[in-house]
Formats: C-alpha cells, structure tokens, sequence
C-alpha cells in the first residue's frame, strides 16, 4: 500500500514537473557587454564622483537586479571573453592573454550549447578573439579592436566597410538582426560593444557634453604608490607618463573622413589651442589630461547607453521584454584617475569587479541589489540553467539562476581566484595571482627577480593603499588566506608553473580578417 501511494505520489510529481517544464517558454537571452566599462561611470552604482548620468542602464537597476561584487578572472580584454563564452578560468580555456592568445573555437562554448538547445545565435561586435566566432548562426564583427569611426567590420567571414560612429552601427545591426531573426525560436543576442575602450573617441554629437563642467578628481590621482611594492611602481598606466597625444585628442582619430574631422575640429581645436598656449606641466598637466579623459570616455558611454535604451525600446516594441534576460556588462572594470591610472590588469577593485545588471521579469525582483560573489564564468551556467539545460560538468563558473531569483545558495562561494598573465606587455603590469573575499585581498607578484606578496584589507583601506602583509595584527587572516589560496588553485587545477612562462612568444596579429577562408 505505502508502495503505490509512493509510487502515485512521484508519478504525479512527475506529471507536474513535466507540465511546467513544458509550460515554460525558454527565454531570449540579450546580452548587452561593452569594453573597459568602469562601474564607477554607471550612475546606478552611486559613484561619490557622480561623474555621468546613465538612464537606460540604470533601468536595469530598477527593473532587475544589480551587482556590486562582480568580478573577473583575469582582467583583461581577450581573456574576458573566453571566459564569458566557455564559463572556464584562463587557464582552462586556453586563452592566457592579449599578446599570445588564440581562442580555440573548436572547443565547448555557451553559444553551441545553446544552439544545440535550440536558440538561434548571434554576436555584433567586438570579438577580439583572433579566430572567427564558432556557434554563432550569425556574426559581424569588429576585426581586432576595432575603431570608432567609419569601421572596417568582418560579417560572416566576408569584409565589409561601414560608415558612421560605431556604437550606433554595432546597435542598428542589432536590431536588424532581432527583426530579422526566426520567430519560432528563443534567441541569445550578444551585442558587444568597442566603447569605452581607448582611445575614447566619443560621437561628435556628444562632444562638450558636458557645457564645460569640470569632472570631480579621485582622490588617489597623486598616488605615489608608497606602501606598495615594485609591480604597483614599476607600471606604465598613468595619465602623467603614459596617456598619448591620441588620448588627449591632440590628433584625431582614425578612420574619421573629411567631414567628420570638420566637426571634431569645432571642437577639439581651440581647446587644444588653449592647451598649447598654456602649456600646463607636472600635476596641471595631470589635472588637464584627467579632464580631457573624463569628457571623452564618458562622452563614448553616453552613445552606449543610448544603445541599452534602443535595444530595451525595441524589446518593449516587439512584446519581447517579459521573456528576455537582459544582461549589461563589461570585460572588465577600468581605472578612472584612481591611482593616477587609466587601463585596468589589476586584482584590485576598480579593474577586478565589472559592472553587472541583469533583468529577468517574473524571476528576477526589480530594484534588487546584491553583494554576493559572482563572475563573468558564472554566464555560460546561467544561460544555460534558464534555458533548462544541463551544465556540462567542466564547467567552472556557478549558475547566477538562484541568486537572481532571491535565494543565494547557502554554499554559494565565499572567496574568488584571480590570475593576471600579460607580462611582458603594453602598460607593464606584473603578473600576479590571488584571492579575495569579501574584505580582503592576497595578491602575489611572482615575476622572476620581483617575487613578493601583498594583503588588502579593504574595509580599512577600502582605495587598497598599503598592504599589511606581514603586519602581527593579521598573522592569522594571513594564515587563513594563504590556505585558502592554496585551496582554490588546487580545486581549479591552476598550472604550476605557470605555462606562459614556457609557451612560445610569437607575435600576431589581431586581423581575424586574415583568418577567413
Ligand atoms: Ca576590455
């Protein structure tokens, strides 16, 4: 008797799981994700600068979910990417760095995995992943880096030219592509944009944005990196020895015509003029290149959040919004003057953490806030748990599914892996290794010759100035951390030594324009 009441019971159970399953339409999947967006430039994380104003981002915010913990494996823009399209660790993926990299599309990817589920796929934009996209029933990419205007673009292997400012471009394909797409099917979208990457060229209908106003500095801008050790010195990153005339639009951009240039003279001309006449030296010379940076990466995130806004209108539109996971991210965060910095590379917050919003109507309760760990290897899982998937078990990154619903796991990760590999290479920055928790930081520089280790406690010293590694007071949080680094590398089968070391260097080109057969 207890046998067939067991029996009705899961047959029921059954019964109803496959309803519901059955009753729930897999979601479209938009996946919004621009180039060294700094958190701090999205007015929906409060910045104390108040640096810009960010409407449709921010509807994110107030319709979904928000995140202020989350974080990058590697930070760094190639490496970023293969861990967003493979849910894996550098190391797991193949793709080290910038300067060695080369993705191998042959391999497990969220897209195919998606594909094979049924989505019809796309991604518009920046790739940068120096072989051609695989998985992707569509692609239009920026060869490399692509640049601001008039760009060279590469669509389904053939080359073509495009005329215009780029951000827009890369949202009108977007949209062409929605409409054109197969209604039949659920879709994933990922809308990938060049801006805000260097050199900041903004659309020239945003050019003195601002009416003049002066952007508020940070206040590490004279940081002299004291409390610090050799890496932090030694980098090439700084707004005072680093930033270019084409940073400071001394010289125009490439690719801009005639007639884009007549307008980018209106503007820039006199102002340099003025500059050259003044002629400012040491930290005036900062203060005005802190300007001149702030006016022309903000003025390029002003088109990028018309994008957001073009895209969710267009959703609206179409009825598309209630069964669409939108998504806004970055590859990584970036530095906005803190630490004298332009760039990012870094495992400290301002390059580590990204921004992140997600809006999920029905699952997702807007206005939500969170502070859970998360990362950028948690979207392949994510995407593929809302598409009721499997997640293939090498997989490294977690689904975001129930956070995002409101219920972190209770065994949800407490402390995070980083790995920085680019060195040598541009701006100078060490590699180095770590872990961070919710409020502190172990970093090791292990370059040959420069070997040493760093503790962050960020509650105390939240612009991550002094490092108390080896302080009395913290011997035991070091302890603790040390432990579970070690934990963490084993659990991630992290190579020891470190295979960049011993790979070959060659140099390549990022030209996946060369790549098509
Ligand atoms: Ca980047």
């Amino acid at each position: 008797m207890k046998l067939i009441r067991l029996y009705c019971a899961c047959a029921l159970l059954f019964s109803f799981t496959t309803l519901t399953h059955a009753a729930t339409k897999q979601p479209n999947i938009l996946f919004i994700f621009s180039d060294d967006h700094a958190y701090s430039a999205i007015s929906a994380y409060g910045d104390s600068r108040k640096l810009n104003a960010t409407p449709n981002i921010d509807r994110l915010a107030t319709e979904g979910m928000i995140f202020h913990r989350a974080m990058v494996p590697n930070s760094i823009c190639g490496p970023s990417r293969a861990c967003v399209l493979t849910g894996k660790y550098s190391h797991a993926n193949g793709f080290y760095d910038n300067n060695r990299g080369v993705f191998d599309g042959s391999q497990q990817t969220m897209p195919k995995l998606l594909h094979a589920a049924g989505y019809q796929t796309a991604v518009v934009g920046k790739w940068h992943l120096v072989t051609n996209p695989t998985g992707f029933d569509y692609w239009d990419i920026l060869p490399g880096q692509g640049i601001y205007y008039n760009p060279p673009m590469i669509r389904m292997g053939e080359k073509v030219k495009r005329d215009g400012y780029t951000t827009d471009i890369i949202t009108d394909l977007s949209i062409d592509w929605l409409k054109k797409r197969d209604k039949t099917k659920p879709f994933l979208l990922m809308a990938q944009h060049k801006a805000p990457h260097r050199e900041w060229s903004p659309n020239l209908k945003y050019l003195g944005w601002n009416g003049g106003r002066k952007f508020v500095e940070p206040e590490t801008l004279f940081d002299n990196y004291a409390g610090r050790g050799k890496a932090e010195h030694e980098q090439d990153m700084t707004l005072e020895k680093t930033f270019t005339p084409l940073d400071a639009k001394l010289r125009p951009p490439p690719g801009i015509n005639d007639e884009q240039l007549k307008a980018w003279n209106a503007y820039y001309e006199p102002r340099n003029e003025e500059f050259r006449k003044t002629n400012p030296q040491g930290k005036d010379l900062v203060r005005w290149r802190y300007q001149r940076y702030m006016h022309d990466y903000l003025g390029t995130v002003m088109s990028v959040d018309e994008s957001v806004g073009k895209l969710l209108k267009y959703l609206d539109e179409e009825g598309l919004a209630e069964n669409t996971i939108v998504v806004y991210s970055a590859d990584q965060g970036f530095y906005l003057g803190e630490h004298g910095w332009f760039d990012k590379r870094w495992i400290f917050e301002e390059s580590l953490r990204t921004p992140l919003l997600v809006r999920w109507p029905g699952k997702t309760k807007p206005g939500s806030s969170n502070k859970d760990i998360v990362s950028n290897i948690d979207f392949a899982s994510t995407f593929l748990e809302a598409a009721g998937q499997p997640i293939p078990g090498d997989i490294q990154g977690r689904s975001l599914v129930p956070i995002l619903t409101g219920k972190t796991p209770t065994d949800w990760r407490k402390s995070f892996y980083y790995h920085y590999y680019e060195f040598p290479g541009a701006h100078s920055v060490q590699r180095h290794y770590g872990v961070v928790t919710d409020r502190y930081k172990l970093v090791h520089f292990y370059e040959p010759g420069v070997d040493y280790w760093e503790m962050f406690d960020i509650q105390k010293d939240p612009q991550e100035m002094r490092s108390v590694y080896g302080q009395p007071d913290y011997a035991a949080t070091q302890k603790d951390l040390h432990a579970e680094l070690k934990r963490l590398r084993n659990e991630l089968k992290v190579p020891d030594p470190d295979p960049a070391v011993t790979r070959p260097q060659k140099k390549k080109e990022h030209t996946e324009a060369k790549r098509v057969e």
